[in-house]
């Protein structure tokens, strides 16, 4: 594991700006599920960075990272040896949630490992009582300490992701600004709108951020404003850019506010999560309005 610790004070002004929109203490934490059924829109990335943004300012997160893949846990530098049990083990009812998180290098932010075994689940489950609520049902069962636990989805919208969105008080949806993204993006929609109906009548879809983001390309920007026009408040100000330093940040096993904290990437990345943050608050608001 990677041993370098945040450098907080480097992220100065950004730091202050969030912890002022800052989010109160929660008796149990929110749930985000970063989900989009297609590959290589930047959940991982968003999972990671949102997480690594939101533990610098002393938010106690925990990332689950629901991907057989595992990128999630490479890119925060976990060793093979951090990764013999995790996310399948939990949903397959195998371990308590609290006996497969391991701490990240990072002060605040823990993780669930994506475990070997994840791949196999999506086939395991379908054979399983309440297949769909058991990720959800192991996070009930342990009051976890932390004010926010962000779940990295596969790119599908299969078993694992159902389990997230189950799991979830809101959707955050990293959304390429390419030709097909608005076509897959409707239909997410509506399969938020299904888990809401069957299994979660809390679940809402938090927020849409544009990723991969670039000024100089025009049908980027097209997309990106037909992406607004139809969302509307939904759709995240920050936009995420296209930067290199975002793609090299994970061979180093680190977020990229850790490799590089002054690059536009970083920055993105902490002002989604004082959006991110702010929208918390006001949900808790309306919560307590109820
Ligand atoms: P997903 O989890 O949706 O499959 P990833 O987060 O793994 O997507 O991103 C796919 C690839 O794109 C990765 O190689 C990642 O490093 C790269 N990437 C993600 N976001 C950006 C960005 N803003 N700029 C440049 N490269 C990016
Ligand atoms: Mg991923």
């Amino acid at each position: 594991m990677s041993t370098s610790t945040l450098d907080v004070s480097a992220l100065e002004p950004s730091v202050a700006a969030v912890t002022k929109a800052g989010m109160q203490q929660h008796a149990s934490p929110r749930i985000l599920a970063i989900a989009n059924q297609k590959g290589g829109v930047g959940k991982t990335t968003t999972a990671v960075n949102l997480a690594t943004a939101l533990a610098a300012i002393k938010k106690r997160v925990l990332l689950i990272d629901l991907d057989p893949q595992g990128n999630a846990s490479t890119g925060l530098g976990l060793s093979p040896q951090d990764r013999k049990k995790g996310s399948y083990d939990t949903i397959i009812g195998k371990m308590h949630i609290a006996d497969v998180i391991v701490h990240s290098s990072i002060p605040c932010l823990d993780v669930v490992p994506a475990s070997i075994g994840l791949s196999a689940a999506e086939l395991e489950l379908v054979d399983m009582p309440r297949r769909e609520l058991r990720l959800r049902e192991a996070l009930q069962y342990q009051n976890l300490p932390y004010d926010l636990i962000m779940i990295d989805c596969p790119p599908a919208l299969g078993l694992l992701t159902l389990n997230a969105m189950a799991a979830a008080d809101g959707v955050l949806v990293p959304l390429q600004c390419e030709f097909y993204a608005m076509e897959g993006l409707s239909f997410l929609v509506k399969t938020v709108e299904r888990v809401r109906k069957i299994f979660n009548a809390a679940l809402s879809v938090q927020g849409i951020v544009l990723t991969m983001y670039d000024v100089r390309n025009n049908l980027c920007r097209m997309v990106a404003s037909d992406v607004r026009d139809h969302f509307g408040a939904i759709v995240y100000d920050t936009v995420i850019p296209r930067n290199v330093r975002i793609s090299e940040a994970p061979s180093y096993g680190k977020p990229v506010i850790l490799y590089d904290t002054k690059c536009a990437g970083s920055k993105a990345y902490i002002s989604l999560a004082r959006e991110v943050l702010r929208r918390e608050k006001k949900l808790q608001v309306q919560s307590r309005n109820i």
